[in-house]
């Protein structure tokens, strides 16, 4: 009897503690003059739930702006994130995006007297969730350390005929970066339609972007190649030109531009940071876009994404140094990079060997990770580019930084 009893506790113990989360969203509507929003469970200390989407519709006094203010926040760093949005709606653009652990007292700041904001949770792992407070406000983004200005949008929708539908428009997994080789928007959008070619943003030097497709559209700028298990790019994936030589550095501001689109673009369909890749990374014998002067390192500062990956623990001389290059004999070294490679996404069967398909890899892979060791393209008199062949070698700095890809995806 008293095992009865006990094992009717440790079962009623067990179900209390699986119970003790709540999927339920607070209210939607919160007015002036101010309040805290909170996420599902908050006030009984329960965790927040799985699979959930909370909106929370904020408005404080005409002519004001809007303050949020962190007072506590713990969600599961990449998957669980409340995402604020600078207007009525999730179409506004978005100010931040915020998961994982957000220090007490961080802020973001609208341009206006209303924000859209949402909790969204995966179906694994949930946490105590969030309190944020909002209030109005009469500072300016100067004085904010977290709210960026809003991205400028122009719609060109009707430059293009040349695009179709996706098979399948919500299925968006991946997002390909692209330099125009164009000095402007405007010869980038006259040679996309000489091309018959298209793509769904270019964003030009001054950080200005141009929407050319829908999202829910199938835009053609990917062509041939295979990433993971996608095999055809242009079903699945958002483009974005940047406009760039390919021969020259970036404008910050430009970069700056292109990062917080791409935040939105990843927000909105959950793109794995795996799947945002550089045009080059898929299209390989064919393609060097983005090019190597594009600053990853800055890219992904600027999403939160892959934090410490770009810190390196080897000494200059072991950065340089080379550990695979071209060969005719069988390595089973080369092998495990090989299938880590394939892993992350590139196209490469593991043979062992450090043959032309694994040079091609290891020179997509430097020109995205590897910036100490990279040697940038250019544009010969011809016009035509110069790639070079140290590139395409396997080294120190390429391997630490390809054994953090695989211990953080
Ligand atoms: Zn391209």
């Amino acid at each position: 009897m008293l095992f009865q009893i006990i094992a009717t506790f440790v079962w009623w113990m067990m179900l209390s503690i699986t119970a003790a989360q709540s999927n339920t969203c607070p209210p939607t509507e919160y007015g002036p003059p101010s309040g805290v929003i909170q996420s599902p469970g908050f006030i009984q200390h329960l965790n927040y739930g799985n699979d959930i989407n909370c909106v929370y519709n904020i408005r404080v006094a005409d002519g004001s702006h809007v303050l949020l203010t962190v007072n506590s926040f713990v969600t599961e760093q990449c998957c669980d994130r409340l995402i604020i949005f600078d207007g009525p709606s999730t179409q506004s653009p978005v100010i931040i995006s915020w998961s994982g652990r957000v220090s007490p007292g961080s802020y973001a700041e609208s341009t206006g007297n209303v924000v859209t904001v949402i909790f969204r949770t995966d179906n694994t792992v949930n946490a105590a969730g969030f309190s944020v407070q909002y209030a109005p406000t009469h500072s300016q983004y100067t004085t904010t350390t977290t709210a960026r200005p809003s991205l400028q949008i122009i719609d060109w929708r009707n430059k293009t005929t040349y695009w179709g539908s996706r098979p399948s428009p919500n299925d968006i997994h991946t997002l390909v970066l692209h330099h125009t080789q164009e000095p402007t928007v405007e010869a980038t959008m006259d040679a996309l339609n000489r091309s018959q070619l298209s793509v769904h943003y270019i964003a030009a030097k001054n950080g200005t972007i141009y929407q050319l497709v829908d999202d829910s559209n199938r835009a053609w700028h990917a062509g041939a190649g295979t990433w993971g298990d996608y095999q055809n790019m242009n079903d699945i994936s958002i483009g974005i030109e940047i406009v760039n030589s390919g021969d020259e550095p970036f404008p910050v501001i430009q970069e700056k531009a292109v990062a917080a689109l791409s935040q939105i673009i990843v927000t909105k369909y959950n793109i794995l940071p795996k799947n945002i890749v550089s045009h080059a990374d898929f299209g390989l014998a064919r393609k060097i876009d983005v090019s190597g002067y594009f600053d990853y390192k800055l890219f992904y500062a600027e999403l939160g994404l892959f934090p410490g990956l770009f810190i390196t623990n080897l000494p200059v001389s072991d950065q340089k140094k080379v550990l695979y290059q071209e060969s005719n004999s069988f390595n089973a070294a080369v092998t495990i990079i090989q299938q880590h490679l394939h892993q992350y996404g590139y196209a490469l069967t593991a043979d062992g060997f450090f043959g032309n398909d694994t040079e091609l890899v290891a020179e997509a892979f430097n020109r995205h990770f590897c910036p100490e060791i990279f040697f940038k393209e250019s544009i010969d008199a011809q016009g035509d580019d110069v790639r070079h062949w140290q590139n395409k070698r396997w080294y120190g700095i390429s391997q630490e930084r390809l054994d953090y890809l695989i211990a953080h995806t």
